[in-house]
């Protein structure tokens, strides 16, 4: 099942999956990594996608979802203890018309600050990859595995 058609295997996630794009990586295992947005909505703007080629949650297979939940929760409490954010925003989308963008599956973990207003999503105001990768450290430092 897909929404829009099939997999593009050249999408800029499955790049970063085959190392052929960096990225400020906050965890990876064998199903799953984890890197800072960088387009961050807000500081500490985490996205955790699924090493399988997959566009959206309608592809993704009940056993690989489950797993990329857990793993999501798990970074979202390293996010949470790292940026002490007052609320942490879970999203993903299905389909350009729902904003997604980049057409591999993924979840945003976006912390929210009492203090600072969220930037929009798929902003093009590109972040600075040294303090992506400083974030990075910070979150990869904080995660309990
Ligand atoms: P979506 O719009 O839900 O498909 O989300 C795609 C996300 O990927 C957006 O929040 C972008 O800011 C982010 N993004 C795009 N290119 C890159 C990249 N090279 N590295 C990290 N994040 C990216």
């Amino acid at each position: 099942m897909s929404l829009e058609g099939a997999y593009d295997p050249v999408n800029i996630f499955a790049k970063i999956i085959q190392g052929k794009m960096p990225c400020a990586k906050v965890y990876e295992d064998e199903d799953v990594l984890s890197f800072m947005d960088a387009f961050p909505q807000s500081r500490g703007h985490t996205l955790v996608i699924p090493k399988t080629p997959v566009r959206n949650l309608l592809d993704v297979d009940a056993e690989m979802l489950q797993m990329l939940i857990e793993r999501t929760q798990m970074i979202a409490k390293g996010v949470q203890r790292a940026f002490l954010p007052e609320g942490i925003i879970l999203t993903q989308f299905n389909g350009a018309v729902a904003g997604q963008t980049v057409f591999h599956l993924h979840f945003h973990i976006i912390p929210a600050y009492a203090d600072t207003e969220l930037s929009g999503h798929g902003g093009t105001k590109m972040a600075d990859m040294e303090q992506l990768q400083r974030h990075a450290a910070i979150v990869a430092a904080a995660l309990d595995l």
